[in-house]
């Protein structure tokens, strides 16, 4: 085992529930459904036609700005499923997501649970860079949320590990925090998710790194099925 039966008590005496309501889609997904263009529904679609949906996207303005498409990396059969924001300009550029420094973190923290980069998932809940890395708009995460939510219908991982604030936020349709988000174990439908700092803020404040590997601790009591 990797964390000390001391570490996993401890932790699992601090655990507490919150269940995502399904259907609670945050408005501005709502209104994108009520857009009606039913054309390119990423329901139904497999791998292939949905990552060709994905490059040929216009959905939302954010298609003029990007270099290319960024639909997501790994195994396609993993247990975790790993989802962040959106891409950066480095992910832009080479249409892969979580490189660079914060990457390589991320990375070190997968391999800390055992897991290599190739094992698992890797996602956005944005397939294009906003400009200037600013946050997703709403309705560019509604429009884009379709694609998401087709990758775990199609990867039906057994944990999501939502990665910093606005992955967080947006998947759970909440506006509380990550430190108040993260250490509990959440749902959407009926995926089991844990929410973690991003790594990009774990290299500004190293010290929360206690923090995210409690939450690792977490998604994999989740898998080994010691935590529901
Ligand atoms: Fe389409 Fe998503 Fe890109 Fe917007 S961000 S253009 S919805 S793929």
């Amino acid at each position: 085992m990797i964390q000390s039966e001391h570490q996993r008590q401890a932790y699992l005496k601090a655990l507490g529930i919150d269940v995502w309501v399904p259907g609670a889609q945050p408005p501005a997904a709502q209104e994108n459904s009520a857009n009606g263009d039913s054309a390119d529904e990423p329901a139904g679609l497999d791998w292939s036609q949905l990552q060709a949906a994905v490059v040929a996207c216009t959905r939302c303005a954010l298609h003029k700005s990007r270099t290319q498409t960024v639909f997501g990396v790994g195994n396609r059969a993993a247990d975790w499923l790993i989802i962040g924001e959106a891409p950066g300009a480095e992910e832009d550029r080479r249409g892969e997501p979580f490189v660079g420094r914060a990457g390589q973190l991320l990375d070190e923290m997968l391999r800390a649970v055992g897991q290599e980069r190739e094992q698992v998932y890797i996602a956005n809940v944005l397939k294009c860079r906003p400009p200037n890395n600013r946050d997703p708009e709403p309705e560019e995460a509604g429009a884009c949320r379709g694609y998401l939510e087709r990758q775990i219908a199609l990867l039906q991982p057994k944990i999501i590990l939502a990665v910093g604030r606005v992955a967080a936020q947006t998947l759970l349709a909440t506006d509380t925090p990550v430190g108040k988000l993260r250490g509990k174990l959440h749902r959407l439908g009926a995926t089991p998710l844990v929410v973690t700092y991003h790594p990009a803020y774990l290299l500004r404040s190293p010290t929360q790194k206690r923090k995210s590997w409690q939450d690792l601790c977490l998604a994999m009591d989740v898998i080994a099925g010691r935590a529901a």
